[in-house]
This record gives structure tokens, C-alpha cells and sequence, in this order.
């Protein structure tokens, strides 16, 4: 159940489900055009079920347990833009007021956020390693007290990191249930954190809207097996990516596949978005798998475009659309 069924005037011409999913507030939607931050309200069900609380792996040898009886919760995310195209997530379970942020790759415009809405900050979800993704964990650490939370494989360069998550984990955030994927690819221990009971997944730097990750500590075929993970989750699902470069990547799905009218559909929404200072962000899955390339990889028109052979395999493929895109 969404909190509010009207599309900002902006989207109603276009008839996506994410345009009239996406949900804003009249007074919140005056405060997002002024401050550049886009709220979204997810009102939601959630199946009931016994599962863990906690965590698997702390740090400190904090053990996986407590079972919980769930009942209906809502949560809400609230995008954050940070530094030059960063997108930090705020995510707030209003039944227990938990509050946890996702990737802050700086402090203030979190602690901003936070102070407005009289909020604490309980928990640090991080993707992956990187300085645009992290930056914010010590100063929100000591201020809040609140744990940071990421890959165990990143237990080392994660600054502050307090519980250490692998593929498969479970973890909750008040009573609702998260999923770790590991996705490698742009670096080796990325994970992504699946709320399947929002349909809600934050990618980080591995699945943006229209491209992915520069392969910067990973193989082709790795990103091309984190890719596929993702693609089989509900097609609804809201992606919520690390950044927005969704303008300039569609100036290079169209250069490679100019014949897919749903991705000129979409570019030409994105700059639309793009020309009044508005998120791209959400995207969903659905709207993906129809534009982006890199999800797009034994589709003729794309291969034709970079000369891929029709006999190269998906992973070969996807390492061309890599290489093309970073020269492009
Ligand atoms: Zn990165
Ligand atoms: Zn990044």
C-alpha cells in the first residue's frame, strides 16, 4: 500500500508504474524541488514470519539470534544527494523508528536530514569500500553511535565496520528482513542489500540505471553472474543505485541500441528529469531489463553496434559493452 497514490506532475506524462509508484507529499515535494531531495513513501505489508535478528558474523563475535513475530510495518526511503552525483539512502522504519543510511559518502547532508526529522541514526549499510561511499561512517559513528554494516570481504578498508555480512545473510532491519548478495565486479567484496519485503534493493555501484560498475577489481564474468542475480528478483523491484549518471548513460545505450523505443522512451524522461533537477532514482527492474545494455546482452542490435560476435558468449559480451563504454 502506498502512502500516496498521485505521480508528481512531473511524471504523470509518463506512464511507467515507477512514475505513479513514486509518491511525494505536497509540502514534501515544494521541500524536494527547494533542497534536491526526493522523499519516498513505501507503505507496506509484511508477511509474517519468525526469523533472526541480528547479524551473522560481528565483528565481535555478536551471535545470530532472537526470533522476532513481525507484524505490519512501514518503511520509508529518503534519498540524500552527496558530493557531485552520490546518492546516500536514508531508511526509516516508522513503527520502531529505526533508522539506518546506506552508502553516506559524506556526513553533513545525512546529519542534516537527521536533525530535521529529529532523528538518531542506528545503522550504517555500505556496499562497498569505496572513499564516495564511506566517507561519512566515523563522523555519523561517533555522533550517533550507530553500527556500520558491510561485506565481509571489506572488513579491512571499511572504515569503522562493525558487522561483516556474506552472500545469503539475513540481517534485520527492525522487523524487516534483509538479504545480502554479494555482487562483485566493480570491486571484490561489493554486496547488495535486497528488502524483498519493499522490493527494494540497493545496488551501489554494481547496477546503476542504464549501465553498471567500471570493472575496476573484477572480471567480466563476474559482474555478468552479480547482474544476473539481480535480474531475478521481481521485476517491480525499486533500484536504488549509487549514483546519477543515468543522463550520460543513456547518451550511450542509445549510441549502441538507437532502435529500442522503450530506451528513447526513457532517455527522453531522463532528460526531462535531468532539466528540472529531479532523481532518476528509484529505477526499477522491469525498466531496466527493456533498456540497459548491460542487462541487454544477446540482444542483436547491441551486439551489431560493437561488433560482438553473435557466437561470443554473454560474459564476452558484457566485457565489450564495458570496454566500449568506458572509451566512450
Ligand atoms: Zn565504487
Ligand atoms: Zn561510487
Amino acid at each position: 500500500m502506498i502512502f500516496c497514490k498521485t505521480a508528481p506532475a512531473d511524471m504523470a506524462s509518463y506512464p511507467r508504474s515507477m512514475g505513479l509508484e513514486l509518491c511525494v507529499w505536497p509540502e514534501m515535494r515544494k521541500l524536494c524541488l527547494r533542497k534536491n531531495l526526493m522523499y519516498e513513501f513505501i507503505r507496506l505489508l509484511a508477511i509474517p514470519y519468525k526469523t533472526m535478528r541480528g547479524v551473522s558474523r560481528c565483528l565481535g563475535g555478536v551471535s545470530r539470534c532472537c526470533s522476532v513475530p513481525n507484524m505490519s510495518s512501514s518503511l520509508r526511503i529518503e534519498l540524500v544527494p552527496c558530493l557531485r552525483d552520490n546518492y546516500a539512502y536514508i531508511v526509516h522504519d516508522e513503527d520502531t523508528g529505526t533508522v539506518g543510511v546506506v552508502d553516506p559518502s559524506e556526513a553533513a547532508p545525512v546529519i542534516d536530514v537527521l536533525d530535521r526529522r529529529k532523528w538518531n541514526l542506528n545503522y550504517i549499510l555500505i556496499t562497498h569500500h569505496h572513499y564516495d561511499h564511506t566517507n561519512g561512517n566515523m563522523d555519523l559513528k561517533e555522533r550517533y553511535g550507530a553500527k556500520v554494516i558491510g561485506s565481509i570481504l571489506d572488513k579491512e578498508s571499511i572504515p569503522g565496520i562493525d558487522i561483516a555480512l556474506d552472500d545469503g545473510d539475513k540481517w534485520m532491519f527492525a522487523s524487516h528482513k534483509v538479504l545480502v548478495m554479494t555482487t562483485p565486479g566493480h570491486t571484490r567484496g561489493h554486496i547488495s542489500f535486497y528488502f524483498p519485503g519493499s522490493k527494494s534493493i540497493f545496488t551501489g555501484d554494481t547496477l546503476f540505471s542504464l549501465s553498471c560498475g567500471k570493472l575496476l577489481h573484477g572480471t567480466p564474468e563476474q559482474m555478468f553472474s552479480s547482474l544476473s542475480k539481480i535480474k531475478l528478483l521481481p521485476e517491480d523491484t525499486k533500484i536504488y543505485c549509487g549514483h546519477e549518471y543515468t543522463l550520460s548513460n543513456s547518451k550511450f545505450a542509445l549510441s549502441i541500441e538507437l532502435g529500442n523505443e522503450e530506451l528513447q522512451s526513457y532517455a527522453a524522461h531522463v532528460v526531462h528529469l535531468r532539466s528540472k533537477g529531479l532523481p532518476t532514482i528509484p529505477t526499477t527492474l522491469k525498466q531496466e531489463k527493456l533498456c540497459n545494455p548491460f542487462l541487454r546482452t544477446s540482444i542483436r542490435e547491441i551486439r551489431q553496434s560493437l561488433n560482438i560476435p553473435e557466437l561470443a558468449s554473454d560474459e564476452e559480451a558484457l566485457g565489450a559493452i564495458c570496454q566500449a563504454k568506458d572509451n566512450f
